[in-house]
């Protein structure tokens, strides 16, 4: 006989006490192996996780650089008549080294010769009587306003010195990081390789897509499409990682335990599950996992969505150690506690260099009453009059409802209902996170 006890056996951690657990689990980073790969056009850099510093392997500028078009002058010459001797377009080089009186005309960006010490924009500038409409056949110019030494010039070096490190060890690569690391004058960066990442979904009521019956399928009365793999898999994408599918298991002990125990011989560390996690009777993944001699480091948080959320480790026959983030069915609650437990821990673990999500303070724009415990409520982000605020994405808040997600770009961070207070007022402060694009 089966007994289902209606009290779970774990203890109920708070939000705190469970983020308190992962980081004295960070310790020593994974391994990450580290890939090469070129900086170029198409490459595809973006994402990517810098394994290097990367250094400046040249000044920028290299040289002295016009900041306008206009005419690099002497400062000493002061207002005037000048001849135009020299003309540097941006690429262009000249040794001509200028002389009192004369000047040579400049583009922006481009070098200023020797002998010039500032640059005086064309606006400030006027043709000698009769020399209009030469264009590029001036042979004179008026300097109308007086020059100051170092005007308008960008002096070799300004926006960083050989040797500065452009872009830090740790760091995912955005567009204009790329940009910088071109200017680096790198023409190969190390990076880590993307690390796998172990997903897989669990329950009976799963469909399987047959691929058979066109464009729409429809699961059988009682069957529910399996919405949490493929977004967990693009959730791991976006954070850097790469998901190593292990499909649909059934609700049964031993399916469970030979796919679980798979994903622990494997060579990844990271392995996510949802789905039975609860008190059901066919919520096995807690006591499968004990079977497997994991460490069961929590099994509740005091926390809405993602209350049966787990964590646990174990050390496989290899003496790999793994870290497994058993996460609710609810595709709500398996989104969220992706972006709030097992994604900054897997980004601190990989050594990124940005691991936490951005906190923020927000007014909240109703008024909302407290939950008993601490609730992540999807929100999207509204400014008003200058003021940032919270707005629910939806009424409907349950964790079975992927359309609250769909919008929500910051999640709330709601205290837990005291007696003191049991709602939060319209324009109260609240801490949110950010875990979209605003
Ligand atoms: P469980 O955590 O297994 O108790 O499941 C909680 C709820 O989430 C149930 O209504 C499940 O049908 C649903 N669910 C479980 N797994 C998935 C999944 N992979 N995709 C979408 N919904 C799921
Ligand atoms: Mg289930």
């Amino acid at each position: 006989m089966c007994s289902h006890p209606r009290v779970s056996q774990w203890p109920r951690l708070s939000m705190a006490e469970a983020l308190e657990t992962l980081a004295i689990e960070i310790g020593d980073s994974v391994t990450a192996e580290v890939e090469s790969l070129n900086v170029a056009i198409g490459d595809h850099l973006i994402d990517r996780v810098l394994a290097e510093d990367v250094v400046a392997e040249q000044a920028m500028p290299a040289f002295r650089a016009s900041i306008k078009d206009g005419y690099a002058v002497i400062a000493s010459d002061g207002a005037g008549p000048r001849k135009v001797v020299s003309v540097t377009t941006a690429g262009a080089t000249s040794s001509y080294v200028l002389q009192p009186g004369q000047c040579c005309r400049v583009s922006t960006g481009s070098m200023v010769i020797n002998g010039a010490d500032a640059v005086v924009m064309r606006e400030y500038t006027e043709p000698l009587p009769g020399q209009e409409d030469r264009g590029e056949h001036e042979t004179d110019v008026v300097i109308k306003v007086a020059p100051k030494i170092g005007q308008d010039i960008r002096s070799a070096g300004a926006d960083f010195h050989e040797g500065a490190v452009l872009v830090p060890k740790g760091t995912q690569l955005l567009p204009q990081h790329i940009g910088l690391i071109e200017s680096s004058c790198r023409r190969v960066i190390k990076v880590y390789s993307k690390i796998g990442v172990v997903f897989m979904s669990t329950g009976n009521e799963l469909y399987r897509p047959t691929g058979t019956s066109g464009d729409v399928e429809k699961p059988a009365l009682g069957l529910i499409h399996d919405s949490n793999r493929p977004q967990i898999y693009n959730q791991l994408l976006k954070h850097g990682f790469k998901g190593v599918d292990y499909g649909i298991v059934p609700d049964d002990k031993e399916s469970l335990q030979n796919r679980l125990k798979e994903a622990i011989e494997s060579d990844h560390q990271f392995i996510i599950t949802t789905g039975g996690v609860s008190m059901g009777e066919k919520d096995h993944i807690k006591g499968v996992l004990t079977a497997l001699g994991c460490k069961i480091h929590f099994g509740r948080v005091a926390m809405k969505p993602g209350m049966p959320t787990t964590f646990a480790t174990v050390t496989n026959s290899k003496g790999l150690k793994k870290y497994f983030f058993s996460l609710p069915g609810n595709p709500v609650s398996a989104y969220v506690c992706m972006e709030v437990f097992a994604v900054p821990f897997m980004k601190k673990k990989a050594g990124f260099g940005k691991t936490e999500l951005t906190r923020i303070i927000v007014k909240m724009e109703d008024e909302v009453k407290l939950d008993e415990r601490l609730e992540y409520r999807r929100a999207v982000l509204i400014v008003q009059d200058g003021r940032l605020y919270a707005r629910t994405t939806h009424p409907n808040q349950m964790s079975s409802a992927l359309i609250n997600i769909r919008d929500c770009n910051i999640l709330v961070e709601l205290p837990g209902r005291t007696d003191k207070k049991p709602v939060i007022a319209a324009g109260d402060d609240v801490n949110a996170l950010v875990v979209g694009p605003i």
